[in-house]
C-alpha cells in the first residue's frame, strides 16, 4: 500500500476530533512531501538533526508544515528545536522547559509543549512524578514560562502483548490531564497525545487528541538511512 493509501486507511478509522501526527522519522524528506500531497500537514520527528535537514527542504515547498518534536531531548539540541519546531511534545524535566523558555525568548517565538508522563514500566522517558509535572504547571499558570503554552500531556504505553498493560498506561495518563485541568483552569491543557501503530484504537478509546503514527503510514523504518535527508 502507498502512503497515500494508507493515510486514507488511517484517517477513516480516526475520529474526526482525534489529530493525526504522522511520525517520519527515518523516512526522507520524499516520504513527507508524498504525505503532504495526500493532505497530512502534522509530521513528528524524535531527533532533531535529523528533523532539521529534513524540514528545512520541505518546507522550501511547503512552507505551512507543522513539525512536532516527539522525542527525548538533550539540552544543547534545545535551541534548534525551537527554532525547527511548532510543538515539543516530550519535555521530561524541569531543565528542558527552562531551556526551550531561554530559546523561545530569544527569537520571541511562542511554543506548544507537552509534558511527557511516565504511565508503563518499560519505557524510561517522562517525568517519574506527578508531583513534580503539578508543581511545573503552578509554575506556567504563574507566568513563569511566557514564551511556552503548555497544553496537556503524551505518553508511550509499554511495549507489550498485553492490551490491559497498555490501556491502564492510557488511564493513568487522563486521569493525570484531567487532575491537571481541575487544578489549572487557566491552562488549556486539554491534549492528550497517546497511541501509536501498533495501540492507537486503545488510545482513542481512553481519550487520546492526538496519535503519533509511523510505521503504519510510511512503513517499517530503515534505520541504516540515519541521515534523513532527501535520499531514497
Ligand atoms: C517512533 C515513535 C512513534 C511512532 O511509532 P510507530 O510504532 O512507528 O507508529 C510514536 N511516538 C514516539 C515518541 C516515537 O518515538
Amino acid at each position: 500500500m502507498s502512503i497515500k493509501d494508507n493515510l486514507l486507511k488511517i484517517k477513516e478509522a480516526l475520529p474526526q476530533s482525534v489529530g493525526l501526527v504522522a511520525v517520519s522519522k527515518f523516512h526522507p524528506a520524499s516520504a513527507v512531501i508524498e504525505a503532504i500531497q495526500a493532505g497530512q500537514n502534522v509530521f513528528g520527528e524524535n531527533r532533531v538533526q535529523e528533523a532539521a535537514a529534513k524540514f528545512d527542504e520541505v518546507r522550501k515547498t511547503f512552507p505551512d508544515v507543522q513539525l512536532r518534536i516527539i522525542g527525548q531531548l538533550q539540552r544543547n539540541k534545545v535551541k534548534e528545536a525551537v527554532r525547527i519546531a511548532d510543538a515539543i511534545d516530550s519535555v521530561d524535566r524541569v531543565e528542558l522547559l527552562e531551556e526551550i523558555e531561554k530559546q523561545a525568548a530569544k527569537i520571541e517565538k511562542k511554543i506548544q509543549v507537552l509534558f511527557e508522563f511516565h504511565t508503563g514500566e518499560e519505557s524510561k522517558s517522562g517525568f517519574q512524578s506527578e508531583e513534580e509535572i503539578l508543581s511545573l504547571l503552578e509554575r506556567a499558570a504563574r507566568g513563569d514560562f511566557p514564551h511556552v503554552e503548555v497544553r496537556g500531556f503524551m505518553t508511550m504505553a509499554p511495549f507489550t502483548d498485553d492490551q490491559n498493560l497498555v490501556r491502564g498506561s492510557f488511564k493513568i495518563l487522563k486521569a493525570l490531564q484531567e487532575k491537571a485541568a481541575a487544578a489549572f483552569p487557566a491552562l488549556n491543557l486539554s491534549e492528550l497525545s497517546m497511541g501509536m501503530s501498533g495501540d492507537w484504537k486503545i488510545a482513542v478509546e481512553e481519550g487520546s487528541t492526538m496519535v503519533r503514527i509511523g510505521t503504519a503510514i510510511f512503513g517499517q523504518r530503515d534505520y541504516s538511512n540515519a541521515g534523513g535527508g532527501a535520499a531514497k
